[in-house]
């Protein structure tokens, strides 16, 4: 496959912005940063003319595919009218009066442009709520990349994790405030009697517990039975603020989150990325007992971008074609093909890979190992060979994140699913054992 056209850009890139890129994780793809001309349905088209059947999605947003028509057509017409008033808008009013229909915590909102910073509201949130400074926070989860989050993200390898009982709050940036790992008690995920021993002792210091409701940004990780419950009782016996980071999940497990999947109310809820197939938007929800100081003003939340027409419309659209064509029975069917197809697959081809996790998004890996549980357990991946996998995959015209998290979209079918399938089947036929 031919990138010629790309390495010259991209080189023309690194003279212009830094690294070449506008966000970290762009930096790592194959064999270098990539430009795109085009998106259409579960295909991407680069500017040398390679198309890719597209597992990416943009890292999860684009549920319904790239370009889909209506999302188009509801943002053309929407900005028509106008694009940002520093005002209130009655589409506004719609989508938050849809979103608080369709999540269960959803009480008040309010909706800012990126995850990072829906995190970050919560938090503060949460200080106010409780008056306590600390929150905790699990090994490999990640909720944006402000400071107060930037640690605990990960680890370079294993032992620099320290004691399972006791983690090293590892920073994942220079540059940090320099007592920002005294902010969060870093801990293992899924471990619920851990947890419960710690906020016993600590929770005069703990203003919220804060998780992803599947483990998404290292591995793809089903919380174990009773675990989320585990977080919600903690919550209400200390008085301590439960934040859910459904950035991944929102929309993706259904039309009320994975706090609906799983029945366990948060507190507050941070969703983002497919609820608007890849317009900038985030929002905050949570209980009017907590959102009331972001009504008063007390705790601030602000942002000159926040709420735009584009945006706005561009959630709408994605909200009705989800819930008009059940888009996620789809969604889980063709996750289940290809995650056993992977497996069938690996298993003919005697490669160890683990293909883990709900459907809608799942994770592949080389390791031996039946299952993985939490971020120590994700050291056991071959992460190198998932490199080469992914490598030639791409040569086969089909995209992968890094990771190994594969997303799916309403815009693939089963052929398509077949084609991912049977393209590994080669590659792994080739790799060696
Ligand atoms: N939380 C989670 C669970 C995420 O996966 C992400 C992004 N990958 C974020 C927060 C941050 O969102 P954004 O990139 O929109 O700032």
């Amino acid at each position: 496959m031919n990138h010629q056209k790309s390495k010259e850009l991209y080189d023309r890139s690194c003279r212009v912005l830094a690294g070449g890129v506008s966000s970290e994780f762009r930096k790592f793809s194959y064999p270098h940063p990539l430009f795109y001309a085009a998106g259409k349905g579960a295909y991407i088209t680069d500017v040398d003319g390679n198309e890719y059947l597209d597992f990416t999605l943009s890292q999860g947003p684009l549920i319904l595919g790239h370009s889909h028509p209506e999302v188009l057509a509801r943002v053309n017409e929407e900005s028509s009218r106008g694009q940002l008033f520093a005002g209130q808008h009655l589409a506004e009013l719609e989508l938050a009066e849809k979103l608080q229909s369709l999540i269960p915590c959803a009480e008040l909102m309010r909706f800012s442009l990126s995850g990072s910073e829906s995190d970050h509201c919560a938090l503060r949130l949460a200080r106010a709520v409780t008056g306590r400074a600390k929150f905790v926070r699990f090994e490999g989860h990640y909720h944006g990349w402000f400071d107060n989050v930037a640690v605990g993200i990960g680890a370079p390898n294993l032992e620099d994790l320290g004691e399972r009982e006791n983690p090293n709050p590892v920073r994942w940036t220079q540059g940090l405030p320099p007592n920002i790992e005294d902010e969060s008690i870093v801990l293992p995920w899924n471990d619920a009697e851990l947890l419960r021993r710690i906020v016993e002792a600590r929770h005069g210091e703990i203003a919220a517990i804060i998780t992803e409701p599947v483990m998404c940004n290292s591995g793809c990780i089903p919380p174990r039975e009773s675990f989320l419950e585990t977080v919600r009782e903690l919550c209400d016996r200390f008085g301590i603020v439960f934040i859910l980071d459904e950035v991944i999940t929102g929309f993706r497990l259904g039309m009320g989150g994975a706090q609906q999947f799983y029945d366990v109310t948060p507190d507050l809820a941070i969703f983002g990325k497919a609820m608007a197939s890849g317009y900038p938007i985030s929002i905050l929800c949570g209980k009017e007992k907590f959102m009331r100081l972001v009504s008063s003003g007390e705790v601030i939340h602000a942002g000159t971008m926040n709420s735009g027409h584009p945006s706005i419309a561009a959630a709408l659209a994605t909200l009705e074609v989800l819930a008009r064509d059940n888009v996620h029975e789809k969604l889980f069917r063709l996750g289940k093909q290809l995650m056993d197809g992977l497996r069938d697959v690996a298993r003919e081809t005697d490669q160890p890979l683990l293909v883990q996790g709900p459907g809608p998004m799942f994770h592949v890996g080389f390791t031996s190992q039946n299952e993985v549980c939490d971020f120590r357990e994700t050291f056991g991946y071959d992460k190198k060979k998932y490199a080469s996998f992914l490598g030639q995959m791409q040569d086969k015209g089909i995209r992968l994140i890094g990771r190994g998290l594969w997303y799916i979209s309403a815009a693939h079918n089963e052929a398509e699913i077949d084609r991912a399938i049977q393209t590994a089947r080669a590659v792994l036929a080739g790799m060696p054992r």
